[in-house]
């Protein structure tokens, strides 16, 4: 029997494999050479073979944020980022990180305004706005708002919006922490014309309209229209959430900011990185003179957005259609035949994949009623942590005691490597027993729900009803 203490490896012939001097180069050499002696500790203790040892240094390593593949089937995964770059927001975003004239006129050498071409763009695709302004997000936008235009004031809102956005995070409490008071009208189904006239005083700085993204109220309802509320005297600031700036066919849901400032809304917010398909970002769009309180109040300089987020939200507007887009659009047949595809090649590596009907949605705080028809690889729930956890992470999710993974939100391009990840896990020795339920981060039914998928339709008959709401985050 040979001595296990024998074959320890040294640490400077570890520290020279080429996987640990990449991770140096990120990492810093300080924090790879502790977590090398300390796993070399567990080879001495004859916890781990020595051939281990590397994969156990890269695992212990904290690592920064990792690319991953998005087979929930949620298109707008908060947990994973929500929307997807376009390549040409990616591009722009490489070229923007080092000096650029964010706030540069290159022709006369003079100070200009910050992020003038971004801004341009916003308003070219929604030319009846006066004017935009982008702040970090749409929370921030709504802070803005509030704080330049209601603070010491009153803004007027519908019982029936004052609505959780996600991880905890209610709008009344973010609009009350800006010294605003919340003007509460009507009841949770029912608000009309007349309960917001009543309410407006003096002291009336807008009338808010939440679109309730997350969720839908049915039944004995009503809600005023934004038409309606421009035709009372105070401002309407109208928070649409999806980050729509025109209409959309495929989501008459939605609001979207060309026609709620036609409706006569003095004021639009939405988010970014919804469906728009941007980065995280909070949009303005409205009265030039609105804007411009905005765009001067001091609160502004706190919530400005960087170059990077201008130089993605631009190439978002002007380039090629997002991801997010894409993924909306993408054929059940197109998709089929990917997935069967992939079926094939596992097949022929020995690894039995079911495909099966499923049902994708949009999640992130939008269109929480449509579900996309949708197809998936099914494989046993034990597949769910060995992918989390693969050199690129794949992330599925568990239903009906199945890993399903929906290649919808998965570029085109990457379906090999999916592919060859759930070929690598599969030869893994033993199965891993732990946590075989946390195939999606945490969220689904949480108070962060990004998006929860309703269950396959497989057995199920097509066109059932989800089986919950998807959520926001
Ligand atoms: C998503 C959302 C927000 C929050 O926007 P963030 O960009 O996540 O800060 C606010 N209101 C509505 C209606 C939303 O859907």
């Amino acid at each position: 029997m040979v001595d296990p203490r024998r074959r320890v490896p040294r640490t400077d012939t570890i520290l020279a494999d080429p996987r640990l001097t990449a991770a140096t180069a990120t990492e810093g050499r300080a924090a790879v050479k502790a977590a090398v002696v300390a796993t070399l500790q567990r080879v001495r203790d004859g916890e781990l073979e020595p051939e281990a040892v590397i994969d156990a240094v890269l695992a212990t390593l904290p690592g920064g944020l990792r690319p991953v593949l998005n087979a929930t089937g949620v298109v707008l995964h908060t947990n994973l980022g929500r929307a997807a770059l376009s390549p040409a927001a990616r591009e722009a975003v490489v070229a923007a990180s080092g000096p650029t004239d964010v706030e540069l006129d290159l022709t006369t050498g003079r100070r200009a305004k910050r992020g003038r071409t971004a801004l341009a763009a916003l308003q070219r695709a929604v030319p009846t706005a006066g004017d935009v302004h982008v702040v970090n997000n749409g929370a921030a936008a709504l802070v803005l708002a509030a704080t330049a235009l209601a603070a010491g004031g009153e803004i007027i809102v519908s019982r029936g919006e004052m609505v959780e956005i996600g991880d905890g995070f209610r709008l009344p409490d973010l609009l009350e922490s800006t010294g605003a008071r919340l003007r509460e009208v009507g009841t949770t189904n029912r608000t009309t014309v007349a309960d917001y006239e009543r309410a407006i005083t003096p002291q009336t700085g807008f009338i808010l309209k939440v679109h309730p993204s997350n969720f839908v109220v049915r039944g004995f309802t009503s809600a005023a229209t934004v038409s309606a509320l421009a035709t009372l005297p105070v401002p309407v600031v109208a928070d649409t959430g999806s980050g729509l700036l025109a209409p959309d066919p495929l989501l008459p849901d939605e609001p979207d900011a060309a026609t709620t400032l036609a409706d006569g809304a003095a004021l639009v917010i939405a988010s970014g990185d919804k469906l728009l398909g941007g980065p995280q970002a909070g949009l303005l769009l409205g009265a030039a003179d609105l804007i411009e309180r905005l765009r001067r109040h001091p609160l502004a300089r706190a919530l400005r957005v960087d170059k990077l987020t201008l130089a993605a939200l631009q190439a978002t507007l002007t380039g090629p259609a997002t991801p997010t887009w894409e993924a909306l659009r993408l054929s059940p047949e197109a998709l089929l035949a990917r997935t069967q595809h992939a079926q094939t090649l596992l097949a022929k590596a020995g690894v039995d994949a079911e495909v099966i009907a499923s049902d994708a949605v949009v999640g992130g705080g939008g269109a929480p009623e449509l579900t996309l028809p949708s197809w998936s690889l099914s494989l046993p729930p034990a597949y769910a942590t060995r992918l989390r956890t693969a050199s690129t992470p794949v992330v599925g999710r568990v239903e009906r005691d199945r890993l399903l993974l929906d290649l919808r939100c998965v570029p085109p391009s990457s379906d090999h490597l999916l592919v060859d990840m759930v070929i690598a896990v599969a030869a893994r020795p033993t199965p891993d027993p732990a946590d075989p339920h946390a195939a999606t981060p945490p969220g689904r039914g949480s108070a962060d729900s990004a998006g929860s998928p309703p269950a396959a339709r497989h057995p199920a008959p097509r066109g059932r009803r989800p089986a919950e709401p998807a959520g926001e985050g």
